[in-house]
């Protein structure tokens, strides 16, 4: 019977949504049991969180000053201290995750399975490959841990209801001294977190300039939508990389997703696969986005976002 660890991914004393979607993908397992790990200097109000998510177990909690940024190399440690106990130990195929599984991965001496998109049995998952243009089925060694990351665009946020207990715990790790948290630099934005955004507006090339990029923001705000844009944008300058949605940016899946200004390469197309409905703004009637688009307008970008605007 399968034991689940997930590592729970927080910021400024929140869970974020991608753990919930961990859970969904675990409880896939019919497992024993699924415990949720908090790694924090406080991690109290997180954990009260976690504790509320249907299906989970037990919520557990390493407090230590040390974890107050999620490093890789810091955490990691700690969670490879207890995944003994742990069929499988699964983080979000976030930043983080992206950032921490593989750190986990090789102090377990496991293989790791990436981008979990569907569990097909304990050992046995669905990925995608080159691109999301082809579904890979996996298997993992049965002979040592599951170390995995879930796709979180592929799995529903687990309900609310729960109440697990929530357990403190100590862990005797030795913690690198290699890498140390020297600062962060980070945008600052009121807007909807990208990757777990209902609604998202995208920018491309076409948009044309940083400064342009305003028109972006203006119809994102009136839709309470988060910001996008793809790597053309990014690489010209328009937009900071955080933004990038794409094959080598974030996979998303929101319910509305308005693409600006961009054409519908497949490596833009890979961060899409999973939104609900797609709308394209586009002067290029032969694009490539209007192919997979659910609304296609075709015209100047500069002429129809504002009358959106102002219909909205
Ligand atoms: P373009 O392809 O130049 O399209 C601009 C569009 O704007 C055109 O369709 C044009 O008709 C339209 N347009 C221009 N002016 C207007 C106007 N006034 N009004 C309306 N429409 C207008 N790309 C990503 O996005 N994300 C990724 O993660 C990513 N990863 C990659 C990884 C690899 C390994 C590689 C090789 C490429 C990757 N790319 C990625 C790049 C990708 O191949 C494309 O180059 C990129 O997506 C193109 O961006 P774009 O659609 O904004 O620009």
């Amino acid at each position: 019977m399968s034991k689940v660890l997930i590592v729970a991914e927080h910021l400024g004393g929140h869970l974020n949504a991608s753990t919930a979607k961990c859970v969904t993908a675990a409880q896939a397992l019919s497992p024993e049991a699924i415990d949720l790990l908090v790694l924090a200097d406080a991690p109290e109000a997180v954990a009260a969180e976690a504790a509320t998510l249907a299906g989970v177990t037990r919520v557990l909690t390493i407090a230590n000053p040390a974890n107050a940024q999620a490093i890789a190399q810091v955490l990691a440690p700690q969670v490879a201290g207890i995944a003994a106990a742990y069929s499988h130990v699964f983080g979000p195929s976030t930043t983080f995750g992206k950032d921490l599984m593989p750190c986990i991965a090789a102090l377990l001496d496991a293989p790791q399975v990436s981008d979990v998109m569907a569990v097909e049995g304990t050992h046995v998952f669905k990925r995608p490959i080159y691109a999301g243009n082809a579904i890979v089925t996996v298997e993992a060694p049965q002979d040592r841990p599951v170390v995995a990351t879930i796709r979180t665009a592929s799995f529903a946020e687990a309900a609310r209801g729960g109440s697990a207990p929530v357990e403190a715990l100590t862990v005797e790790a030795v913690l690198p001294t290699h890498t140390r948290f020297v600062g962060l630099a980070a945008g600052s934005s009121d807007r909807p977190d990208l990757q777990s955004a209902r609604r998202v507006v995208s920018g491309g090339r076409g948009v044309g300039s940083a400064e342009n990029f305003k028109v972006i923001y203006d119809l994102a705000d009136k839709l309470g939508a988060a910001v996008g844009a793809s790597r053309a944008a990014v690489d010209a300058g328009y937009c900071p990389n955080e933004m990038q949605v794409g094959q080598t940016g974030k996979i998303i899946a929101p319910e509305l997703y308005i693409a600006v200004g961009i054409s519908g390469a497949i490596q833009h197309l890979t961060g899409i696969k999973d939104a609900g409905t797609i709308v394209a703004i586009n002067k290029d009637p032969d694009s490539a986005i209007f192919e997979i688009a659910d609304i296609g307008l075709v015209g100047d970008l500069f002429q129809i976002l504002p009358e959106l605007e102002a219909a909205l």
